[in-house]
């Protein structure tokens, strides 16, 4: 059974007001119904590792260099995340493919990186707007999910949740329909089942794309769909605790 997860990306968004009270609404809340994760901006981790404390809120980083350390400079190493409590690193994210030149060699090698220290990598896949419009979303995201399925190995597979995260559908308010986000994520299980069923029925498989508490539940309904990574809405706290609630 795979279990509900709830994750809030709070880009580049957050001051050491807004994340001592998101944080600590967010722990007082004591979810029991889903994983809740946050992923602040870096230089908020270590305020983030506090104020969480013992609560069961898993602490995730944005991305990560996939160079182990040295010169390169403005560049984040997962060791140093790991000093933070960091268990979760989101890899691949579309605004770190369109804006930084993230491509899917460059998720593999980041992916190895936050595998090697022992972490979780949520591995963001999706199309955009012109790919769906021209048919060709499964072929998109098959193709992002190449490397991943030909380089890991199954122990591997298990450190990997994977978020469907349509382009046109980020930050936008346009929401996957969920019959939409159903047809991708049971395409995706089906790749995972190619490789292997038991990675396939273990897998978690985020939705993101203008998650709200709104339209939370009936997204999370839907069978391949396991919780959301949510980007503008989590910047809310009672807004994230809505859709954290949904069952
Ligand atoms: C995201 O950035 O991963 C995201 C899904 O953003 P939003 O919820 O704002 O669409």
């Amino acid at each position: 059974m795979r279990r509900l997860l709830v994750a809030g990306n709070w880009k580049m968004n957050a001051t050491v007001a807004m994340t001592e009270h998101l944080l600590t609404t967010i722990r007082n809340a004591a979810i029991d119904t889903c994983d809740v994760a946050v992923f602040p901006p870096f230089p908020y981790l270590a305020l983030a590792q506090s104020v969480i404390g013992d609560a069961k809120i898993a602490l995730g980083a944005q991305t990560c260099s996939f160079e182990q350390n040295g010169a390169f400079t403005g560049e984040v190493a997962v060791s140093m995340l790991a000093e933070f409590q960091v268990a979760m690193v989101l890899v691949g994210h579309s605004e770190r493919r369109s804006l930084y030149g993230e491509t899917d060699n460059i998720v593999l090698l980041k992916t190895l990186r936050v595998l090697e220290q022992g972490m979780t990598a949520v591995v963001c896949i999706g199309e955009t707007l012109e790919e769906r419009q021209a048919a060709k979303e499964r072929e998109v995201v098959e193709a992002q999910l190449q490397l991943l399925l030909d380089e890991l190995s199954d122990e591997q597979w298990q450190s990997i949740v994977l978020a469907y995260e349509p382009v046109w559908a980020i930050g936008t308010g346009e929401t996957a329909t969920p019959e939409q986000a159903q047809a991708m994520h049971h395409y995706i299980r089906g790749l995972l089942f190619r490789r292997n069923a038991d990675i396939a029925n273990t897998t978690q498989i985020l939705y993101g794309g203008s998650v709200k508490a709104a339209n939370a539940a009936e997204l999370f309904s839907q069978p391949d769909i396991d919780g959301g990574l949510v980007g503008g809405a989590s910047l809310d706290a009672n807004e994230f605790l809505g859709i954290c609630r949904v069952q």
